[in-house]
């Protein structure tokens, strides 16, 4: 059940709608107010869908997924490397092989790197099947459902990484105070998240591919995603900025469709003028590669010495309507 909220980052009740969203992706049926905290400019879906009721937007038996965790091992390393190398590097740059939780670790890929790079993993994840691939395949401690749920023991990681995930999840605050408690003294946290601050959020409203409704709730932008960690006692010390070409085709494909009326796949069987617009924005967005103009962002965030670990810390209170 869809349930009205205050915003997740600040409590705020003042909120402007942007417009009804709809599910893009998939096509499936529904449509969803996304709303702007006055506040502190969250944007977010409210009220806000349940588990219950988000669970047919998510594809059920994705069985491309369920062979790639299958074969796991079977990947080649120089290859993964390749794809996950930087974020490897970017968490190296901050601690040495230690204790590691992946949250929402899609195909445990980034899992499986990671302990062949000297890490001792642990993850959570919403797909029971995958839970069980995973973790019979690289043998670690992988638990399914919501983080709060899964009841990892308080003070027992050196680093959790969150890749595409704090935006669908029920409550972003919750599970940072859950993080914060599972974390132990100066823990690195890194989370990819999009950035609402892009100007093309503005200029493309909801043909912009990244409010992804109805299974992105929350859109932050670096100021309120900063505020909502001081809240959990963690620090901000850098963001890496980047737009992945993915976002451009996506979002030429929404303008065209709704705005053109033009059918046709940008991705997998692009017109000439879909090659030509596909440039353009590839050049934009390289141009503005590692600015606060791009579309996505890498926070890397570390847990204030006074922080503790036991998910009390500050902030205002946020009850539910
Ligand atoms: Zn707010």
């Amino acid at each position: 059940m869809s349930v009205a909220v205050a915003c997740d980052v600040c409590g705020g009740r003042h909120q402007e709608l942007m417009f009804l969203s709809t599910d893009r992706l998939f096509g499936r049926e529904g449509s969803f107010p996304l709303v702007r905290c006055r506040d502190c400019g969250l944007i977010f879906i409210n009220p806000r869908p349940g588990l219950e009721e988000l669970a047919p937007y998510y594809p059920q038996d994705d069985y491309d997924l369920y062979s790639k965790a299958a074969g796991l091992k079977d990947r080649s390393l120089e290859e993964l490397g390749r794809l996950l190398g930087p974020r490897k590097g970017l968490i190296e740059k901050y601690r040495k092989p230690g204790r590691l939780l992946d949250i929402g670790f899609g195909d445990g890929s980034f899992l499986y790197f990671m302990q062949e790079c000297g890490w001792d993993v642990a993850g959570v994840d919403f797909n029971q099947k995958m839970v069980e691939l995973v973790g019979g395949e690289l043998g670690v401690d992988v638990r399914a459902g919501q983080l709060q749920d899964a009841g990892f023991e308080a003070g027992s990681f050196d680093v959790v990484t969150l890749w595409g995930v704090l935006e669908h999840v029920q409550s972003p605050r919750e599970t940072l105070a859950e993080i914060k408690r599972i974390t132990g003294e100066g823990a690195l946290l890194v989370i990819y998240t999009q950035n609402a601050a892009a100007p093309e959020a503005r200029l493309l409203r909801d043909d912009w591919f990244i409010y992804e409704a109805p299974r992105h709730l929350y859109s932050f932008n670096p100021d309120n995603l900063a505020r909502l960690l001081a809240t959990a006692g963690f620090g901000v010390s850098e963001i890496a900025f980047e737009t992945p070409l993915y976002y451009c085709q996506m979002n030429w494909q929404y303008f065209k469709e709704s705005r053109l009326g033009l059918k046709g796949d940008v991705i997998h069987s692009p017109s000439v003028m879909d090659r030509l617009m596909v440039k353009a924005l590839d050049y934009y967005r390289r141009a503005v590669n590692g600015r606060p103009w791009s579309s996505a962002m890498t926070v890397c965030a570390v847990k204030s010495r006074d922080a503790g670990a036991n998910g009390d810390g500050g902030g205002e209170e946020n009850n539910e309507v």
